[in-house]
């Protein structure tokens, strides 16, 4: 047993609560997405939740976690899926979001502290030249340091694939849980060693990333009498090299009739096309919404759109926003996450699409994989028992679609094709003996110490 008040006493000056309302709280994610993983984690809570302000507090309590032998989990925005943020072995909650400094923006080399939110570090970064490459759909939420380590791609994998990736993180700075904390500095590869590991290989303060050059985008909604054909004129605009794009989903109906503000503009049972485009393409978008039929029904400034609570942005209506979209007026749908294999990606998109009809909703963003377009796919499932999930998963896979099971919480068993290359379990080793570093998570690691 540990003793918290002890615990708590030594940290001392540094911010912390142990009120269990709020710890419970701050330790859970949005991991009821699933009806599989719901009742094994609704009960889930750390015994403290820890903010530090600075690096040096986050090695004072890294400390006392391994003196004390106390788990301990990060927690940036808390918008992971499958409770990737949730201390499945109580203990320390660490509120990562103080560490929230842009450090400096050089030659498109962007250097921040890991609690940073990713719409504050484009609000900072964009008056001086400089834009996110690639964000989540919780960007107005998420920090840029739950998304190295917890996300895997979002808005602007179009042009630079996923977050694993080569070149997309450049640079980490993690503390170890020791009784003396080292700081590593990962670079390059190196840094798949705390990519989507969430928080199993070390506390990431820092972390270097590459930018893009800021540019005016517009946000559009486009209407298709049928699917096929917006399926096609997504991918067409995806692969159009001389489009600079952030984003393009493919959504079917009945989904778009659950996003509610933009009901006016819609067609009725029609499909749509979420796309992110930069005003240098627009004339190209005319140009292939007149080839495959498709008509402009909304379209606003994104970045405006962004900075004001009121409004949506049209990311918030994709990737795994369309889920939650669903899910705020109908609790009864879960979701898949697949990878489609590149070449065959549309014609695998219908078959399921025509196997699955309205159990199986299709819903899918154009990306980058290994260098090849292809598309992901995060579709609405109508649930019924955890049996029947499993053989629709099956039957996907069965059919060379790769699947990245959202219903369970190890890395291990969630995902095949989001997995980062590397021996990040023998960094573990390194970074965390005592096995301290949200236990569970990592299931086939044992403590070296
Ligand atoms: P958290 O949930 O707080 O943490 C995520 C994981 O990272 C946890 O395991 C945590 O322990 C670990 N972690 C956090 N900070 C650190 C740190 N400093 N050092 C070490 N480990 C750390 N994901 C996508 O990739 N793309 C999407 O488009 C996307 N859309 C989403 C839409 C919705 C509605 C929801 C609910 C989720 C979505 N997600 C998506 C998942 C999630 O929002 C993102 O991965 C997001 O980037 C997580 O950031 P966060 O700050 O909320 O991380």
């Amino acid at each position: 047993m540990i003793d918290w008040k002890a615990f708590a006493q030594e940290l001392g000056d540094i911010p912390f609560s142990d009120d269990p309302v709020r710890v419970k709280r701050r330790s859970r994610d949005f991991y009821w997405y699933s009806p599989v993983l719901k009742p094994q984690l609704d009960n889930v809570s750390g015994d403290l939740l820890v903010t530090p302000r600075s690096e040096e507090e986050v090695i004072r309590v890294a400390s006392l976690c391994a003196k004390y032998r106390a788990p301990i989990t990060i927690r940036g925005g808390g918008t992971g899926n499958y409770g990737q943020a949730m201390p499945l072995k109580g203990g320390v909650v660490l509120d990562i979001t103080e560490l929230n400094r842009v450090i400096r923006l050089e030659k498109g080399v962007l250097r921040v502290q890991a609690g940073a939110k990713m719409n504050a570090i484009d609000a900072e970064t964009r008056p001086q030249g400089w834009e996110l490459r690639m964000y989540p759909s919780t960007k107005r939420t998420a920090t840029i340091g739950g998304f190295v380590c917890g996300g895997s791609g979002g808005i602007g994998s179009v042009g630079y694939g996923g977050l694993r990736e080569t070149g997309n993180v450049i640079a980490a700075r993690v503390v170890t849980v020791e009784l003396e904390p080292r700081i590593i500095e990962l670079r390059g590869e190196e840094c798949n060693k705390i990519n989507r590991t969430f928080g199993t290989t070390g506390i990431v303060t820092e972390l270097e990333i590459p930018m893009a050059p800021a540019l005016p985008w517009r946000d559009l909604v486009i209407s298709f009498a049928e699917f096929g054909k917006a399926a096609e004129f997504g991918q067409a605009l995806a692969s159009a090299s001389g489009v600079e794009k952030k984003l393009v989903s493919v959504i079917d109906w009945p989904l778009p009739r659950y996003f509610q503000p933009l009901q006016k503009a819609l067609i009725p049972e029609q499909p749509i096309v979420i796309a992110m485009v930069a005003e240098s393409g627009m004339q190209a978008l005319h140009d292939l919404c007149r080839q495959f039929g498709g008509t402009i029904v909304f379209e606003q400034d994104p970045v405006e759109a962004e900075a004001t609570p009121a409004t949506t942005p049209l990311f918030e209506y994709t990737w795994n926003h369309t889920t939650l979209q669903i899910l705020k007026a109908d609790r009864s749908v879960t979701y898949l996450q697949s990878m489609f294999p590149p070449g065959r990606n549309l014609e695998l998109v219908q078959a399921m699409r025509e196997r699955f009809g309205d159990e199986v909703i299709m819903h899918m963003e154009f990306l980058l994989f290994d260098g090849k377009l292809t598309n992901s796919a995060l579709q609405v499932v109508r649930y019924t028992t955890e049996e029947r999930l499993n053989e629709i998963m099956d039957e996907h896979e069965a059919n060379g679609i790769f699947i990245a099971n959202p219903h369970v919480y190890t890395l291990e068993d969630g995902s095949r094709h989001k997995r980062v290359p590397g021996d990040q379990m023998g960094f573990k080793a390194e970074v965390d003996p005592f096995g301290l570093l949200n236990p569970g998570k990592m299931r086939s690691y044992v403590p070296v110490a």
